[in-house]
Parts: C-alpha cells; structure tokens; sequence
C-alpha cells in the first residue's frame, strides 16, 4: 500500500464545526423528535415559477449543451450590469467589470488566490461566514481577525489592526447586511474602509449576499457607489438569497477591473463557466422579479416580527436585525453558546446554531435563522414556552 500524502495546506483547515451539529440534530431525530432547526441559511421560499421555466425551456435547445462561455453569456453580464445600475446608480462596464460566478462562495474563495501569497495576510472579520478564512488558508495565506463586537454595532475596528500586520495586508473582507450579526454599514463606514484600504495598499471586497434583505426602510448601499471605490474595491453579489436561487449556483462580482480580470485567469484554469440555461434563469430573475423581492421581503419581516415578540416573551434579550435572514441574539444568563443550544435542543427539539461556530467573538451569541415557516415558528414558539 502506498502512503498517501496531503497538503500542508489541508492541515490549516480546522474540523468541520458543523459535523458535530449535525451529529446531535441526527442524534435527537432518532430519538423520534422532531426537531425544528433555525440552522440552515437556505431560503425555504420557491424559486419564481417565471426562473423555473426559463431553466426548463432553455435546457431543450441542443445549442445550450456544449462549453459554456468562460466569461458568461454578455446578456448575463448586461442584465446583472442594468439590476446594479437601477438599483444602485452605479453604471458598470459588463465586458471589464462584471464577472459571473458558479454562485458567489466560489468568487469569495477563488479571489484569494488571485490576490493572496504564503506570508501575507487577509483581513477577516469574525464572528463571520467561513468563506473568507478558508479562502485564505487555502491560498496559503494567514487570516487576521477583526472581532465584531456588539458595542460597536458590529462594525470592525480598522484602526486597532497592528502596523506590522497591515504591512503584510493585502485584502480586507467586509460583509454587510451581516451573516451572522444582522448588523448593517452605512455609507460612512464605507467610506472610511475605501480611506483605509487606500492608505494600506488594500484590496477591499465587499461580500453583498444579503443587499436585498434590509427591514425598517433601510435600503443597503453597494461599495461601489462610493469616491474612489472603483480603484480597489471589487463587490460579491448572489442571486441565492436574492431570488431564492441557492441551488441554481449563480451570482456575480464587479468592480475593479484589474481585480476582475486576476481572478477571470484562476478561474479559466479551474472551471469552465456556468450551464448558460442557469444563466438565462438568472436573466429573467434579474429583469423581471423585483415583486417576488419585494414579497419575499416581506415574509422574513413578519418571521422576524413573530420571533423578536416570542423571544422577548420568554425573557430573552433580543434586537430585531435590520439586515439579513438571520436573529443573533445573546445567550441566557448562565449559559454559553454550545449550553443553550444544547439547551433548547435537549428541552424543546428546537434548534439555533452556537455564535461561537462564526468565530471566538461568536461566544455568548446563537444565529436564529429566519427560513422557517410560520406555523413551525409558533409550534417552537409554544415548546421553548413549556420548558423556559
Ligand atoms: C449565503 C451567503 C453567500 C451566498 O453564497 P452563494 O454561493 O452565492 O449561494 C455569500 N455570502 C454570505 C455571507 C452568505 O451568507
């Protein structure tokens, strides 16, 4: 038997936090409960029967079969370039500055290899999605942290990272509306990333999964609206959360060019583009459904009303999120992460996933997903009721 070897690479990638989650929700389902998760990040609202169509029509014709472009089809890029300049005023040049992705996770992981060398260091927020820290250790690269902290409305501190860090910076990753905080930026945070990015020889990418999903008439900016963003900043947006399209794979980066164009030549050595029927579906979501956005929306306000009015009920200290699917709501006194989920799961089958599986600043946190329907949100509402 030969001795298999693995990269070096692979031994900087912690366990899976979730196997664990996993283990114990199978464990409990076993058991004969049935067990009501706010884990999952996956919107349990239909992709738009118009989406569902276009895929299925366009799947027929023969001509559709054969390599994708590697670019994506220019119509793509023209309608994600007329969603952004209708939504943010901001026009963008669909040949240079746009450049459609097998759904955004694959951009935010293959981007550090483009710009990412061993030695140098990426800035990542934390508690966060995972994506940005693997991206980088898989580039050969180290993650700094900047930890989110509540008093700081889960903005990071960009003046607190060490001189001798930012020397050997060479990314910053921000992402808001938030996963897993629900925390939006305003244009002035924004603006004072792009100063700094600046000053520090920063690529700044922007991950805009959850741009769409703002509640209390706030509407989230793009990066790229700002002075001077087009010199270094690229954004990272989704059609998944956007247009319930997770398992179509399809989203999209734009902005800087040069940025685009570095990461157009990792990716036409990796893959070999996106099924153009997944991308004519993406066309007809982008053009036509910003009434299914508006509904959709809608829906996840009034969970999150039901939620926050819950919660509050049963004594737990809660903020309504102003972005995002997701509630981050502090543990009960006497409990960490880990404890009440373990908590509630052993008491009232009822699922939230531990803050502290986003990161160390995660700790004292659980992230309430909103993609559960109603009826289920009463029937968890009712059993954590019984054994408060
Ligand atoms: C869901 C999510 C994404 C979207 O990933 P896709 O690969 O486009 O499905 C990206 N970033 C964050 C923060 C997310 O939560």
């Amino acid at each position: 038997m030969t001795k298999m070897r693995f990269s070096k690479r692979l031994d900087s990638i912690p366990p899976y936090l979730f196997a664990e989650i996993d283990r114990k929700i199978a464990a409990k389902q076993a058991e004969g409960v049935d067990v009501i998760s706010f884990g999952v990040g996956d919107p349990d609202i239909a992709t738009p029967g118009p989406v569902v169509d276009t895929l299925c029509d366009m799947s027929r014709k023969p001509e559709h079969h054969r390599y994708p472009s590697y670019f994506g089809l220019r119509e793509f890029r023209e309608a994600a370039a007329g969603w952004f300049e209708r939504r943010f005023g901001v026009a963008l040049d669909p040949e240079t500055e746009i450049l459609p992705l097998i759904g955004s996770k694959e951009g935010v992981a293959h981007v550090a290899i483009a710009v990412l060398d061993p030695g140098d260091y990426a800035l990542v927020p934390e508690p966060s999605y995972p994506v940005y820290r693997m991206g980088t250790l898989l580039a050969g690269a180290t993650p700094h942290f900047l930890p989110l902290a509540a008093g700081n409305g889960f903005l990071p501190d960009l003046e607190a990272v060490p001189t001798e860090v930012l020397s050997s910076s060479k990314l910053l990753w921000l992402n808001y509306p938030n996963n897993p905080t629900g925390a939006v930026a305003d244009e002035g945070f924004f603006t004072r990333a792009i100063e700094f990015a600046r000053e520090h020889d920063l690529v700044l990418a922007h991950d805009n999964a959850y741009s769409e999903i703002t509640y209390d008439g706030f509407v989230a900016p793009s990066v790229l609206q700002l002075e001077g963003a087009s010199d270094l900043a690229v954004e990272f947006h989704s059609l998944s959360k956007t247009f319930n399209m997770t398992g179509f794979r399809i989203g999209f980066v734009c902005g800087n060019a040069g940025v685009i164009e570095a990461l157009g030549t990792v990716k036409t050595n990796i893959d070999s583009g996106i099924f153009n029927p997944i991308q004519l579906a993406g066309i007809t979501a982008l053009d036509r459904m910003q009434e299914t956005v508006s509904e959709m929306r809608e829906i996840y306000r009034s969970r999150r009303e039901m939620l926050v009015r819950g919660f509050r009920g049963l004594g737990w200290d809660v903020t309504p999120p102003k972005g995002s699917i997701y509630i981050w709501m502090p543990v009960p006194d006497g409990f960490d992460s880990v404890g009440f989920s373990t908590h509630v799961l052993e008491r009232a089958g009822v699922f939230f996933t531990p803050g502290n599986a986003y990161g160390p600043s995660g700790e004292g946190f659980v992230r309430i997903s909103l993609t559960v329907s109603n009826d289920r949100i009463e029937e968890a509402l009712s059993r954590l009721g019984e054994v408060n």
